[in-house]
């Protein structure tokens, strides 16, 4: 059986089939494009892909064929920071992955796009340990820097064609973006609900947002350095009170609008919202309390993104260190010049510049120092165990300390505990958010907390 990868039936007549077909498209200039494999990876590229696919279908009606993709998170990032040979070697290494377990049974892979590794395979259940496995040979080759890979698979369906085979496969695989600790998807029933409901949400944000359903509520961050803790700041949390479906956390519509682009519409919303709700709390309490906003990546590729925060400002007689912009370490890792000029320029304007999610990956700590940066959130999964792993407590204080050194300063997130929230002020952290202090809350119950800090009376 495996000789169908190394000996194709029926080759010679696919070429002259395929060969015929460029001739009549491009009078025979592009034969050159008749070549079987992709040259980086040795894989049937696209065309020849499908031919193989629908003879595989056709002659082997025996065999149920699995569709699998395979994709590498964050990849132009990986191509980026470590260049394009190095990027090469990790579709290599998957490729040959690939080639081995393919060369057990019946099946064809071929590289579509930069980084999608697409697989027709006779059914078999060990696609976890298979990707598994790739993902050891990826740690190998980048011990530092993770290599994150993800896989999603559409189990062989009676009826179904490659076309729609494949589709489900990357429905499933993209399903798991992001998602490091479940990088893997076979399509099922659960999956199509989600789906659906994806859909849904991306057909009800318009309206969702014309009939008022998203609400913003705002965590506090505290200054510990001072005792009792003062509070200092907060961020703005979208929330979307849907009609039917309840109470909507972002960590299920963010990810998805950011994926489909319907995040700036949803941001540029919330950005408004919160900048009146600063000037409307300083006129009704005489208080300034900053608040920050989170700038999702894309936003950042907007053009007209400088005017319209500007426009905020101005628009609400705040004053530019009022409004916080929280923009993830992933997004300065696009290292794009552009992207590091606006946000220098939005930092020359007055705006503070908060670092989201520091410490998740990318940046290296040599690079900050030529960041344009105000403050570092650490990412959560590090304060989550600095009672318990050692290893987390001293990241958090060579974070703190380097911060010090670089003269920014550090805002703990996810606090839920005395003993965190101990080890932090010791490591002399500056700000701290978290369920220690509050979740998120409605501006109403906010104003509790404002009114409790000026009766102590240090704003
Ligand atoms: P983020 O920016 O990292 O926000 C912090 C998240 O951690 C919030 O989740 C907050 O409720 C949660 N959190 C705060 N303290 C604690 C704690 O002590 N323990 C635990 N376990 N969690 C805590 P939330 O509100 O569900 O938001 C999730 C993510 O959605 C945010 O992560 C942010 O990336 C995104 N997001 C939320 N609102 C917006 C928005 O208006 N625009 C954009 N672009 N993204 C938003
Ligand atoms: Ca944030
Ligand atoms: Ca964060």
């Amino acid at each position: 059986a495996a000789d169908f990868i190394t000996k194709p039936f029926d080759l010679q007549e696919v070429i002259l089939a395929r060969v015929d077909r460029i001739i009549e498209l491009s009078e025979g200039r592009q034969l050159i494009s008749a070549a079987e494999y992709d040259k980086v990876t040795g894989l049937y590229n696209r065309s020849f892909f499908w031919e193989y696919a629908n003879r595989l279908f056709t002659y082997h009606k025996d065999l149920h064929f699995d569709a699998v993709v395979l994709n590498v998170e964050q990849f132009h990032l990986l191509n980026a920071v470590s260049g394009r040979e190095f990027g090469d070697l990790v579709l290599r290494t998957i490729a040959d992955e690939v080639r081995a377990a393919l060369s057990q049974t019946v099946g064809i892979a071929s590289r579509f796009e930069a980084d999608r590794i697409n697989v027709f395979c006779a059914h078999r259940e060990d696609y976890a340990e298979l990707l598994a496995g790739t993902q050891e040979k990826l740690d190998a080759l980048s011990p530092k820097v993770r290599i994150h890979l993800r896989m999603g698979v559409m189990p062989w369906q009676e009826d179904m064609d490659p076309v729609s085979l494949l589709d489900h496969a990357k429905t499933a695989c993209s399903m798991v973006r992001g998602n490091y600790q479940r990088p893997y998807m076979i399509f099922s029933s659960e999956l199509r609900k989600q789906e659906l409901l994806e859909r849904r949400l991306l057909t009800d944000l318009h309206s969702a947002i014309a009939e008022g359903q998203f609400v913003l509520y705002y965590q506090p961050k505290y200054d510990v350095k001072c005792d009792p803790p003062r509070l200092s700041s907060a961020e703005a949390l979208v929330r979307w009170i849907h009609p039917d479906l309840g109470m909507i956390s972002p960590g299920v519509f963010i990810p998805l609008f950011e994926r489909n682009g319907a995040i700036g519409f949803l941001d540029h919303f919330v950005w408004k919202r919160a900048a009146k709700q600063i000037a409307a709390w300083k006129e009704k309490f005489n208080f300034s309390l900053p608040v920050s906003i989170n700038v999702s990546r894309s936003d950042l590729y907007e053009t007209d993104l400088i005017d319209r925060l500007k426009g905020l400002v101005e628009d609400n007689h705040l004053d530019y260190k009022e409004l916080m912009l929280e923009i993830t370490e992933s997004s300065y890792a696009d290292n794009s010049e552009e992207i590091l000029e606006e946000i220098k320029t939005l930092r020359k304007l007055g705006f503070m510049i908060e670092m989201d999610d520091f410490g998740a990956g990318y940046s290296s700590l040599n690079a900050l120092s030529t960041m344009p940066v105000d403050v570092l959130k650490m990412d959560m999964k590090f304060v989550r165990n600095i009672e318990t792993s050692d290893t987390d407590r001293r990241f958090i204080e060579l974070i703190i300390d380097i911060a010090r050194y670089l003269d920014l300063k550090v805002v703990a997130e996810g606090v839920e505990t005395e003993g965190q929230l101990n080890i932090l002020r010791k490591a002399e952290c500056d700000l701290v958010q978290g369920y220690y202090f509050s979740r998120p809350i409605p501006p109403a119950d906010f104003e509790a907390l404002i009114q409790k800090e000026m009766k102590i009376g240090r704003n």
